[in-house]
């Protein structure tokens, strides 16, 4: 275990490292951006670089086939719509938004996932659209988070630290619907997709921590059937 954390801080220490070279090479750039909406064909959002404020960015936006991961269109655009909103939030002259257009009737149904770019810059809120079958999801908005660990934990002793079934949040834990996350990658309270299945965020532990996820059971039997997997993980936002 301690060899494990060892390794993540070194890890951690040089992904620092290598962001910090690539932040000199790019000098004062300094880009930040936001993917708004997708509503019918627009996508909307906006980008700037505060080291450049005066100039619109060239921002891409790319939709990859969730499931095949092959990009299926990618529409580049001057992010220069004046923003009023973004003004009044401090960011220069706010001529930085933008609209693209993706036709989704040229592509085959299935769930893309939509991803904001201004040269190798990549901005980490994405947006997930569903057409065909996968549109008859009930989920509208889906965020993706991310691949985690997945484990299992019930309300045994060992399990639940001595807690039993009342999470940290007060909330008594209920299978197929609590999980435990690192509420500093997760809040409290969020409703989750993993699996197909909708779960809360409603505990924590001692041992989850970042990209992990603990999934409540009602037996240790059960705990020990889930074992460790892993899985993408959608917040639900509507
Ligand atoms: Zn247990």
């Amino acid at each position: 275990m301690k060899k494990t954390r060892l390794m993540a801080g070194l890890l951690l220490v040089m992904l620092f490292t290598a962001v910090n070279c690539v932040m000199a090479l790019a000098g004062t750039s300094k880009i930040n951006g936001h993917l708004d909406s997708v509503e019918g064909k627009a996508v909307s959002g906006w980008l700037w670089d505060s080291g450049k404020p005066e100039e619109s960015q060239t921002v891409t936006v790319t939709v990859t086939d969730e499931h095949s991961g092959q990009v299926a269109a990618a529409v580049s655009v001057l992010a220069s719509e004046y923003r009023g909103d973004l003004t009044e939030d401090g960011m220069g002259t706010g001529n930085y938004g933008f609209h693209v257009e993706i036709d989704w009737d040229s592509l085959p149904p299935s769930s893309y996932i939509i991803s904001l770019s201004s040269g190798n810059t990549v901005i980490s809120r994405k947006l997930r659209y569903a057409s065909g079958d996968a549109a008859a999801s009930p989920y509208r908005s889906l965020v993706p988070l991310g691949n985690f660990k997945l484990t299992a934990y019930c309300p045994c002793r060992i399990c639940s630290e001595g807690w039993g079934r009342r999470t940290s949040s007060g909330a008594l834990a209920t299978a197929s619907h609590t999980v435990a996350v690192d509420p500093r990658v997760i809040p409290i309270g969020s409703r989750l997709l993993i699996n197909g299945q909708e779960y809360v965020a409603e505990d924590i532990g001692g041992a989850v921590k970042g990209h992990h996820i603990d999934v409540y059971y009602n037996t240790h039997a059960e705990t020990r059937t889930h074992g460790t997997s892993s899985a993408e993980v959608f917040l639900i936002q509507e």
